[in-house]
């Protein structure tokens, strides 16, 4: 039977294939008494999980990609070690027989024993070894659970093809995936701006969130058809609907082909207003997307990505590397604006399968600039990498989630400080590289005047913007309702700091997912915007816009959006902003 269900649309595209469920949530375990007569059984069921377990490891370990990190290999041979530990394998067959239970509940106790020990423990590195522990042991719980075909974990497995449907992801786990094939995703949770929505868009996956109990209403032998357009995804679909759906895929692959033709187009207003327009990466891999559509710089590079799946974080040639290969790819007068990192809240070392940095309020933590500042060892490497990266080409450094000027003075004093250890070193960089500042905190938007002095660039984040100041996790479907870019003190936000960087003659650019929305564009240009940085797969679109967009007038319009009393008016006006767009 055919069945609609209804999530949150985050990356456009239709697709259509098999499923591929992946469960993150624990399994519930209970016990069961078992008579004598069955406990050589039991003990055999258990076994054979551990050598099937074993014989899945071993193959992950074989298809290891030859250009994976190290520390990928070791981390699958430690797990191999643990299931030959008689602590974790002969320990559950004596309870077995002793408490005459089930494999799954003796598996279950004795791994709540050792994580309790390992927990106990101070060495951190010791301690952290419980998510191992955990993981191995979920691995055996699943096979004991009849899931023995799919090792169920992303990592292991080709997903070309196929259609992810899981209670969540973390960015780490998108960036697998998609290196495994995968054609779309569904997710229970998540919002519009999670960083695992940003890179579906920027990775062009259609993908839906926020669905909501949908998994106990999905097969693993279903067919799915994934509206990213809509948030509409249609279990088993019947053939009439599948017709439609592919019709509508061939459309929009024409509409995509037609938009190619402005590839060499100038980003001009139909005026002559020239418009800076820009494009958000997360890796040195995506310059090849940039090049497909014409882009020739880049405004906001992701750099924590290089962070991810792996358990250390990368030294200051890998930096380098990575930044010597965007420039290098892009062409050496081309601006490349590295990020640096933002790491905290969802974005953590290895995607956060290992350490968890769990804190009350993880996104009003030691999150961006604040962790570098007070992780030195973290941040300089990175520093030393821009610097010298900014001697082979146009590159700019901007720093995330800076929130008053004493932090920025901190900054740009240990900028100065690694200057002077490479000129020491007679190593080249470019001594007035600029600095920018990204303004996602409030109290960033209302003080830009203040930094206009001593900053080159800004960039207007408004995914974090809208966060911090609606008081919205935007990881968060159930609080998604609220996430607003017309909220009026949003848009006062915006409008503030555009001003006061113009009033200076201080370049502003805007790389939040705001800047990549259709529906936003023309508002923005008419707010006083001229520079934006937007997703690779919303390239061609947003020049479209622009280049059909007249600047006589928008001021005007644009203001009335900001003056409306009531969101009827403000729609009402926003229509007026973006007429004829749809023709
Ligand atoms: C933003 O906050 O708008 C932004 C561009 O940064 P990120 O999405 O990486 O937090
Ligand atoms: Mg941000």
């Amino acid at each position: 039977m055919s069945l609609t269900l209804h999530g949150i649309p985050v990356s456009k595209g239709i697709a259509i294939g098999k499923v591929r469920i992946i469960d993150r949530d624990p399994i519930e375990i209970n016990e069961y008494f078992l008579p004598k007569q069955n406990l050589d059984e039991e003990v055999a069921r258990f076994q054979s999980a551990v050598d099937l377990a074993r014989q899945q490891l071993e193959k992950v370990r074989d298809n290891i990609p030859k250009d994976a990190s190290a520390d990928v290999a070791s981390f699958i041979e430690s797990h191999l070690l643990m299931l030959e530990d008689s602590l974790l394998i002969q320990a559950p067959i004596s309870m077995i027989i002793e408490r005459q239970c089930n494999a799954e509940w003796a598996l279950k106790l004795q791994c709540d024993s050792l994580v309790k020990v390992f927990e106990q423990m101070d060495d951190p590195y010791l301690s952290a070894r419980r998510v191992d522990v955990e993981n191995v042991v979920a691995r055996v719980q699943r096979i004991l659970r009849g899931y023995t075909d799919l090792p169920n974990d992303p990592f292991d497995e080709n997903l070309t093809n196929a259609i992810v449907v899981s209670d969540d992801l973390t960015p780490a786990d998108t960036i697998v995936m998609q290196h495994r094939g995968i054609l779309a995703f569904a997710t229970e949770f998540g919002g519009l701006t999670s960083h695992t929505a940003i890179l579906a868009r920027s990775l062009g996956i259609p993908a839906i969130v926020g669905l909501r109990r949908a998994r106990p209403y999905i097969k693993a032998t279903d067919i799915l058809i994934v509206d990213g357009s809509t948030g509409v995804i249609i279990v088993n679909p019947t053939d009439r609907i599948l017709h439609y759906y592919k019709l509508r895929q061939q459309e929009q692959k024409r509409h995509k082909a037609k938009l190619t033709k402005l590839r060499e187009a100038p980003t001009k207003t139909l005026d002559d207003t020239q418009i800076t327009l820009h494009i958000n990466i997360e890796f040195p891999e995506d310059i090849a997307a940039v090049k497909r559509v014409g882009g020739d710089g880049i405004g906001l590079y992701r750099t924590e990505f290089l962070f991810m799946n792996r358990r250390s974080p990368p030294d200051e040639e890998e930096h380098f590397d990575a930044y010597a290969r965007v420039i290098s790819g892009l062409g050496t007068s081309s601006t490349v604006t590295i990020r640096t990192l933002d790491l905290g809240a969802d974005k953590q070392i290895d995607g956060g399968r290992h350490e968890h940095f769990l804190t009350a309020n993880p996104a009003l933590g030691l999150r961006a600039i604040r962790l570098c500042l007070k992780d030195l060892t973290l941040f300089r490497p990175q520093l030393r990498a821009i610097l010298r990266a900014s001697a082979l080409g146009n590159v700019h450094m901007m720093i995330p989630m800076v929130s008053g000027l004493q932090e920025f003075f901190q900054i740009s004093n240990l900028i100065k400080e690694t200057c002077k250890e490479l000129t020491k070193k007679s190593i080249a960089f470019n001594p007035n590289m600029p600095l920018g500042v990204m303004i996602e905190v409030p109290a960033m938007a209302i003080c830009t005047d203040l930094f206009t002095e001593y900053v080159d660039f800004f960039s207007i984040g408004t995914n974090d913007l809208i966060q911090y100041t609606l008081a919205i996790d935007r990881v968060d479907d159930a609080v998604n309702y609220l996430y607003d870019p017309l909220h009026p003190a949003v848009l006062r936000l915006i409008k503030m700091s555009i001003d006061s960087a113009n009033k200076a003659d201080k370049p502003i650019s805007m790389c939040g997912e705001m800047a990549s929305d259709s529906r936003y564009v023309r508002l923005l240009l008419g707010l006083g915007l001229r520079s934006f940085s937007v997703n690779p797969e919303a390239f061609l679109e947003t020049k479209q816009i622009i280049t059909n967009s007249d600047m006589r007038g928008l001021s005007r319009l644009a203001n009335k959006v900001l003056q409306a009393n009531n969101r009827e008016d403000m729609e009402n006006w926003l229509e007026l902003v973006n007429a004829g767009l749809d023709e």
